[in-house]
Order: C-alpha cells, then structure tokens, then sequence
C-alpha cells in the first residue's frame, strides 16, 4: 500500500481514483470520513492510495500525464501566432485581431 496523491478535497481524490482505477489500478480512497460532516477539520486529510505496490510506478506515470494533461486542456490563456501576418495574439481569440486569419484548427 503507497500513497500517490494527495487531493484537497473528496471529489478530487475520487476522481484520481476512478481515473486509476479505469486504467486497471487498484486504488483506495483514505481519510474521507474524518471530512464529511466535520467541517473543522483540516481539509487536505483525504489521499489516493495505491493497493499493489507492484503498480505503483505506472499509476505515478499516468496520474502526472492525467494531471498536467488536465491543466493543459484548462489553461485558456495559450498564445499563438497568427499565420499570416505572425501577430502575438492571446489564447481567448479565435482570429487575428489585425488582418482577420481565424486560428489554426478553427472554423
Ligand atoms: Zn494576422
């Protein structure tokens, strides 16, 4: 039994858990009944454990890929150049602001 993630809050750890346990990990959920219902308590109690040792390597690589990944589809403010006049533009924009080229990918 090791522990592989520390979530803030019980929804975090189970997601962590289902998304392990979708890729064949055994994984448990510890610490969320001292949570619920006591809101005095500090919130960073519950954690993801992995149950087979033998694992963990592979569940630590898939949980970083899991992670990073899900920050990266959140993370709205990339920038990209636009093609034709290769103007800065922020991530919010859909089209070049100058010359009108919508971005790469979009219609
Ligand atoms: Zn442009």
């Amino acid at each position: 039994m090791k522990q592989i993630h520390v979530a803030k809050h019980a929804p975090e750890a189970h997601l962590v858990k289902g998304f392990l346990e979708s890729n064949g990990i055994t994984a448990v959920v510890r610490g969320e009944f001292l949570t619920s219902g006591w809101g005095e308590l500090p919130a960073d109690v519950c954690s993801v454990w992995i149950a087979d040792d033998a694992q963990f390597e592979r569940a630590n690589e898939l949980l970083i890929a899991f992670l990073t990944g899900g920050a990266a589809r959140e993370h709205r403010g990339r920038h990209w150049r636009c093609p034709r006049c290769g103007e800065e533009l922020e991530g919010q924009f859909t089209a070049c602001w100058k010359c009108g080229t919508p971005r790469a990918g979009e219609s």
